[in-house]
Order: C-alpha cells, then structure tokens, then sequence
C-alpha cells in the first residue's frame, strides 16, 4: 500500500483544469497533468483497504485493480501501473478523460472523509504516460480460430468487444452506420471532454491486431439480418440508444428548438474538419440566449458547447429540485450519491434552474421561438409507461426569453431499424435487447447484446463493461460450438 498514513498526511488533490477565461474560448482538453510526484502522493493517500470498495461492483463496473495501481505509482513502477490497467479495461483513458467514476464514491476516504483517493485522474495518467513512453503496443492475437464475429456498432462496447475476440483468435468485422468509429465517444461529447485523437490511436492498435472496420453500413438496410447470419457465426450487437425523448408540448415545432446531438454532432465535425452538408443548417448559439432541458451529462456538454460558441446567455432547466450540496441519507455510502453535482461546463458561465417545467413555447413573428411559458413544479413523479405526473406549485409561471432551446431529457432506447426485429430479438418494453445476464446471449442463438443497446442509456465504463462481458459470452458459445462441429465429424 502508499503510506500508511498517507491518507491523513496529504490532502486530495484531483487533476488540475485549464483556466475558465481561457478554455471557454477552445475546444481544448480541460485537464491537465500533476507531476509524477504529486501522482504519487495522491497514491499514496490509498489505504488498500481489505474490501476495497472502490473495485467492488458499486465501485467500478469494470473490477479495476485500483488499490494496486495506486500503490504502484506510489513507488513509481508506471510501467506496471500500466499492466494492471489494462488487465481489466481495453480503454483506460476514455474512462481516465471521461468516466464520473462511480469508484470515488465508493471510496472509504469518501465516507471517512468526504475526500477520497483522486482514482480516476490516477487512471488517466498512467494510460497516458504508457502511450508517451509507447509502451502500448498492439498484441498478437491467439491462433485463427477460423470462426468470423460480426459487432454492429462501434461505441466503447463494440470496441471492447471486438478487440477481446480479435486477441481471442477471432476473425472480426465492426460495423457502423456513421462515416468515422467511435460511437458517442466520436459524435457527441465534445472535444473538450476527450479528444478524437486518442480514438484514433485505439483504433490503429485495434486494426494492427486483426479487427476489421467497416463505416458508412447500417446493419438491417445496407446488410440485412439473413445476411449477417449467413456470414458470421456470432453477431455482437452494440447500437447505443440513440432515440431521444423528446418534449412534445404546444410550440415544440418552432424554428431554433433543436434536440441535443445534432446540435453536439455538429460541432464535433466542425471540430474534425468537416463542412456543413448542401442543405445542413448551422445550429449554433453565438449572441443567443439558450434554455437546455434536462439537468444530466448531455444537457452539460450542450452547456459547454454553446460557450464555447458565444451565448449570449446560458440556462440550464431541470425538473427536480436542486439537490443537496452533501451526499443525501437516501443513498449512503458506498453507493453512488444524490447530490448536487456541477460538471466543468457549469462554472463556465451557465444558470441552473430548478423545479421548471416548460409547458409551451411562443414564436416570434417568423416561426422562430422567443419564449418558454415554464411552471414550477412540486413533484414529477415518472409513470411506468415513462410520462410524469405533474403537480404544479399555484402561481409559479416563468417565462423565460430565448433564441435557442436544446432538448436533453434522455434517450428512449435503440436508434429504430429493423435489425432487431429482423434477427427475431425480443426487446424489452424500450426496446432494448434483452440477453442473459451472464452470458449476454440473446433469445437468439449466437446474437448477443451490450452497452446502452442492451441496459439503456449509462455510462462508458458500463459499455466496456458489457462488450467484454457479451464478448466473453460469444467466445464461449464459439469453442463449444467447435467441440460440437469435432464431435459430430468424429461421429460421421
Ligand atoms: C452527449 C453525451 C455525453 C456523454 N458523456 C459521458 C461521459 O462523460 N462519461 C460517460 O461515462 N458516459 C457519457 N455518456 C454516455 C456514454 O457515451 C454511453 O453510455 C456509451 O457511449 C455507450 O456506448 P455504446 O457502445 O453502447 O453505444 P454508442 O457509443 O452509442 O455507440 C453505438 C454506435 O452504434 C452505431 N449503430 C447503431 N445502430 C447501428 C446499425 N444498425 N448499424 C451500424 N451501426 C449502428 C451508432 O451509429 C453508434 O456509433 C454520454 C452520452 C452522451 C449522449
Ligand atoms: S476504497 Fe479508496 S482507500 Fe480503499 S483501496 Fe480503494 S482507493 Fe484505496
């Protein structure tokens, strides 16, 4: 372990941020590095507790050896650090730049404390010395098995698992519809979380190891689900849930209310180079002011977006009442707590409204919206069939002056294509695909399922989570199947 007393000796220090009078004018990376000395004491706070919370599954999704790498940078063996990482994550710096990381709150120094061991900025600095130093390299994949695996979708679970299948002996082929691999990680957070670059090198290791990837293919149109099964042996599928919730109330159809990713899209290709197609229309919010529904982690990279792009003005609305500034007694440690929590973007320059609710929106005279009519609610409370209960507080109407609104209330399951209905998937009642807990397998032979397709809209960490595990699962079904193919030839 650090020091045994290291936890009390030094205070937590997370990762240092760019100043705000500088990053809100760039799409630059907010963090930046300590020295190697300070990363040390940071490990050093570690305590190696005998059940360390933080790995456990309320921790980190992923099981990462954390109170050993944390040690290890302590002593300053990064190389090793580096080892253990990637034994449990493909991925580590999209969790490193990225993840909320559920492992701090499960901290015990979160509970003693209220400051726990900075895990994830740890994380970030190994993996991104290990490529500094190249000591990432692509790895030679076990004998061909000769069976072929198809991914549909090439979000952190479609990566995740194409690489464990390739190194696996796998002959595998990732599909996606867009025209560049990444999922979320490339089309839709923003540049300033997480820059494309450090897809991009994934993706050469990953091609070096034998993956092969295939853009601009909407699997169910472009290759059909009879198709897919009569090339592959296995089908992982990792499509994200990319149907928004939308917020249908009178008004929704003026001109300058858009949902939150094209507007998040767009900027990324702008970001990557790209023109606006003949007929795109530009979705920015230089000298608006700009309402954005929806409180979680899209509503904030819309937030730090529309900065980056000149607002006028920022507000950010969320249903619920503001929650408190300390993890809440309703969700005690080591679980992931209700509490307020501000992300970067916030101390950019945006407002924070609570308990609003927009229940129409009026035009100007053009057909471009100019206000949002918002009452203030006491509860919403969500339904099963997944609409709200609304009770309204007597004489709280807001109307809020606006130019641009960006819809971020959540997504409502998998992008809508007849793939899964083609493959005779059963989905659940968002349409997700459902599959076996442990092995992943759907009710279809062979057709396994992870990520946001398979639990809904989360986090990376889960996705990464999942494509191993589904991975896992199609790795086992295909040996046994080759037992099975030995079998019956020897009994022929
Ligand atoms: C704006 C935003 C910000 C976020 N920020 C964070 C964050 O900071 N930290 C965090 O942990 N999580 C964050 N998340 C959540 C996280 O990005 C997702 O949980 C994660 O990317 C899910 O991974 P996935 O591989 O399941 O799906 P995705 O990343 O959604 O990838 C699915 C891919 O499948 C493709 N696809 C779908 N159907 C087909 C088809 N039929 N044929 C071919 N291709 C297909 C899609 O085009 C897409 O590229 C954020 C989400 C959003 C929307
Ligand atoms: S819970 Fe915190 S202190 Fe304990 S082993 Fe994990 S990181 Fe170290």
């Amino acid at each position: 372990m650090g020091q045994i007393d290291g936890f009390m000796k030094f205070p937590r220090k997370g990762a240092p941020l760019r100043p705000v009078e500088v990053r809100r004018y760039d799409y630059q990376e907010l963090y930046q590095d300590h020295s190697d000395e300070e990363l040390g004491i940071q490990g050093a706070r570690c305590m190696d507790c005998a059940i360390p919370y933080c790995q456990t599954d309320t921790g980190c999704p992923v099981d990462n050896l954390i109170p050993e790498w944390n040690n290890l940078v302590y002593i300053g063996q990064w190389h090793e650090a580096l080892e253990r990482l990637h034994e449990t994550n493909n991925f580590p710096e999209f969790t490193g730049w990225l993840c909320p990381a559920p492992c701090e709150s499960a901290c015990t120094l979160d509970l003693v404390e209220d400051a726990p061991v900075t895990i994830k900025n740890i994380e970030r600095q190994i993996i991104e010395r290990g490529f500094q130093e190249d000591w990432v390299h692509p790895l030679s994949p076990e004998p061909a098995t000769g069976f072929r695996v198809a991914v549909v979708g090439s979000g952190p679970a479609g990566l995740a698992a194409a690489q464990q299948l390739a190194r696996w002996g796998h002959e595998v082929v990732v599909f996606e519809k867009n025209d560049r691999i990444g999922g979320l990680l490339r089309y839709g957070i923003p540049d300033f979380k997480m820059a494309k670059f450090r897809v991009d090198r994934r993706l050469e290791q990953m091609e070096a190891e034998g993956v092969q990837f295939q853009t601009g293919v909407d699997v169910g149109r472009d290759v059909t689900a009879d198709e897919l099964r009569g090339q592959y042996d296995a089908v992982i599928l990792a499509g994200g849930a990319e149907k928004p919730r939308d917020h249908e109330v009178p008004g929704r159809d003026l001109a300058g209310i858009h949902f939150a990713m094209p507007y998040l899209v767009q900027q990324n290709r702008l970001n990557a180079g790209d023109f606006l197609g003949p007929n795109e229309q530009r979705i920015t919010a230089e000298g608006k002011n700009v309402l954005v529904l929806g409180g979680g982690d899209t509503g904030a990279d819309c937030v730090g977006t529309a900065i980056r792009q000149g607002a006028a003005s920022i507000r950010q609305l969320n249903i619920h009442p503001e929650p408190p500034h300390e993890r809440s007694d309703q969700t005690p440690w080591p679980e992931w707590p209700y509490k307020r929590m501000d992300s970067a973007a916030h101390d950019e320059g945006c407002e924070r409204l609570w308990r609003l609710y927009v229940k129409s929106f009026t035009g100007d005279n053009s057909g471009h919206v100019a206000q949002a009519n918002c009452i203030t609610v006491k509860s919403a409370q969500r339904r099963p069939d997944g609409t709200r209960e609304l009770i309204e507080e007597p004489g709280g109407d807001v109307d809020l002056d606006v130019e641009l609104v960006l819809i971020a209330i959540g997504f409502a399951g998998p992008y809508s294509d007849p793939l899964l209905e083609d493959l005779g998937v059963t989905p659940d009642e968002r349409g997700n695909a459902t599959a076996d807990p442990g092995t992943r397998m759907t009710n279809v032979e062979g057709v396994f399922s992870s990520g946001d397709m398979y639990r809904g809209a989360s986090l990376i960490v889960w996705a990464i989570h999942d494509g191993r595990q589904a991975a896992e699962g199609a790795h086992r079904y295909l040996m046994r199947e080759r037992v099975q193919r030995s079998i019956r030839e020897v009994a022929d």
